[in-house]
């Protein structure tokens, strides 16, 4: 008998799992589908034996310090500031926009307060920034925003930006200063050995057994447990009963170079050419030394894992009637980024695992040391 049946062993399920066993005591099964514990953050050495992310690339970023602190019981950490380039006119210029884009970009050498006034006369306003069309046009112009937004939003969502809520977007600056860093977060770092040993040290307690290859709709009838933890998509659970909550996916092409670096950045983003949205090396991100380099192709689709909630006012109303069945289901508490369908971090799925552990034992949810 279980107290707790966790389904999904990535952070949502992994974080919980670790709390409820180690920090209460509780008995927990946590099962996935997939092989291997880590959901879509899972990483493994490659045939040539370099470092990967099977799922694309996860840079871990927070201003949380409580998650940054709960994380460090089980890693420790590489510093790494994220960067990226993104290949428009010919050029590879940095993103998020900033002064070296756009004096490169256009061969000008304004300072920080005529960039101010350069975005000012071509920013476009809308009276209510609903969209990710009116986030980018409000803040840089039409132009640069076809240049860098605009196609790359239409291959990676098969949507148009007017056609996608403000929020996917919204999170991404432009700069006045020539700061290239795609994060600002306080915490930037990598597992240093990697995201799955974070998790294998996560979940080693004896109070956790851990299934893998095991779906939970075959299992749920057979095995003995009093409370589930949900984190696989919502709509699944209910057997898809008001219809499937649309999600966008993405296929993974890896390639190894025989090369030490192949690229001069650690992702480049191809937002005009190719079938493609972004090249990542992972090198950069492990800083593993190999006299060969892998890297990650990542080819938008509309099949395949749900990797990406469409974030759609209609969308949005169809996740309201999942989420009132599951307020209206005892025992079964969902959680995570499928299970609210919502575009969240790392991070934010660590805070909201932590929340609600706090919720549900009433305990603050410090670790027990080991
Ligand atoms: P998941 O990790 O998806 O775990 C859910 C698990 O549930 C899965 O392993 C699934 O197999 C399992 N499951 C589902 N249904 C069932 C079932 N019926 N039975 C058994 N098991 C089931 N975040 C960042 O902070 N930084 C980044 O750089 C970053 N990059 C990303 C890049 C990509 C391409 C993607 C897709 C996401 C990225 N993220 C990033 C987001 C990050 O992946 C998520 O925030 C995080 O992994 C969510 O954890 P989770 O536990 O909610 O879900
Ligand atoms: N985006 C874009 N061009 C870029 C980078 C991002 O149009 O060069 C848009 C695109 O719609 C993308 C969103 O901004 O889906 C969020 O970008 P982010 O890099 O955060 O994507 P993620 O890592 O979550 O896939």
């Amino acid at each position: 008998m279980f107290d707790w049946l966790i389904v999904g062993a990535g952070f949502a399920g992994s974080v919980l799992a670790e709390r409820l066993a180690r920090g209460s005591g509780k008995r927990v099964l946590l099962l996935d589908k997939r092989r291997h514990i880590g959901g879509t953050a899972y990483d493994h050495y490659d045939d040539e034996g370099l470092l990967v992310h099977k799922y694309g690339p996860h840079i871990f970023h927070t201003d949380s310090k409580e998650v940054f602190e709960y994380l460090s019981s089980f890693t420790a950490w590489r510093p790494y500031q994220h960067r990226v380039l993104a290949s428009v006119d010919g050029q590879l210029v940095p993103i998020p926009i900033n002064l070296d884009t756009i004096n490169r970009l256009y061969n000008l050498r304004l300072t920080s307060f005529e960039l101010e006034a350069f975005f000012a006369e071509r920013a476009e306003k809308a009276p209510r920034v609903r969209t990710s069309e009116d986030v980018i046009v409000g803040k840089v112009g039409r132009e640069v925003y076809e240049k860098f937004f605009r196609n790359y939003t239409r291959k990676q969502w098969g949507l148009d930006p007017s056609e996608l809520d403000a929020s996917v977007t919204a999170h991404i600056p432009v700069r006045t200063s020539r700061d290239d860093r795609y994060f600002t977060d306080t915490f930037q770092a990598m597992p240093l050995h990697g995201y799955t040993r974070m998790f294998e040290r996560m979940l080693d307690h004896p109070n956790i057994k851990v299934m893998l290859g095991v779906d939970f709709r075959e299992v749920k009838k057979s095995i003995p447990h009093e409370q589930v933890i949900y984190t696989g998509p919502i709509d699944a659970y209910f057997d898809d009963c008001y219809g499937k909550l649309p999600y966008r996916s993405l296929e993974f092409r890896f390639e190894t170079k025989n090369t030490q670096v192949f690229q001069p950045a650690p992702v480049v983003n191809h937002p005009n050419e190719h079938p493609y949205t972004r090249v990542t090396e992972f090198k950069y991100l492990t800083g593993q030394e190999h006299p060969k380099t892998t890297l990650v192709y990542e080819y938008p689709r509309a099949e395949g894992d749900p990797y990406y909630p469409i974030p759609r006012p209609e969308n949005a109303e169809l996740y309201r009637k999942y989420e009132a069945l599951a307020a209206a289901t005892p025992g079964v508490h969902f959680i995570g980024r499928l299970a609210t369908y919502r575009y969240s971090n790392m991070d934010q799925v660590v805070a909201q695992a932590l929340g609600l552990y706090a919720k549900l034992t009433g305990l603050p949810h410090k670790r027990t040391p080991f």
